[in-house]
């Protein structure tokens, strides 16, 4: 049984991404970005256990919300579970976005591992940790304008990061 430790939801989330969507808060995160919004969300082990049955029954309640965003903390450092979540997800049609401290080329370098099997379920990616200095009211859906809307499905294809083009998610 696949269980995410979440440190919270946003049922009706119009900032993390285009559009209705729900989004999904883990606890835990190992960057420590200083500046951080969430510094909450940091220590490991700390947040309420879902299992991701549950998580995913309470996405489906809305019929609105079409787009589900994986946010933290760290995603990533509970890429297990979460890929298990973005595989119901996505045999429903939702859209999937996640957002990471990780660069997308650190997550491509094993291929075995669930990082990347994770990315094979995502249509959208933000990567990179959040950099004060570089914070901008223009950043749109990123933090901060070091960070980038990634395409996945484009660049596990092309071997490399491939910015989203569609406005939808246009934000410079
Ligand atoms: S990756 Fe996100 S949650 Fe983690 S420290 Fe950086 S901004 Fe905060």
């Amino acid at each position: 049984m696949a269980i995410i430790d979440i440190s919270g939801f946003a049922p009706n989330s119009i900032t993390d991404g285009p559009g209705l969507r729900f989004t999904v808060f883990c606890q835990g995160c190992i960057h420590n970005c200083p500046g951080c919004h969430n510094p909450e969300t940091h220590p490991f082990g700390t947040g309420e256990k879902y299992r991701v049955e549950d998580i995913y029954k309470m996405i489906k309640k809305d019929p609105l919300v079409k787009g589900v965003t994986f946010s933290g903390g760290e995603p990533f450092c509970q890429r297990e579970a979460f890929c298990r979540l973005a595989q119901l997800l996505k045999a429903d049609g939702y859209e999937i976005a996640a957002y990471t401290g990780f660069v997308f080329e650190d997550l491509v370098k094993d291929k075995s591992d669930a990082k990347y099997k994770l990315l094979e379920y995502l249509d959208i990616l933000v990567d990179g940790p959040f950099i004060l200095a570089r914070r901008s009211l223009e950043a749109g859906f990123r933090g901060s304008l070091n960070q980038r809307v990634i395409n996945v499905p484009a660049s596990l294809e092309k071997g490399e990061a491939v910015l989203e083009k569609s406005a939808r998610w246009r934000t410079l």
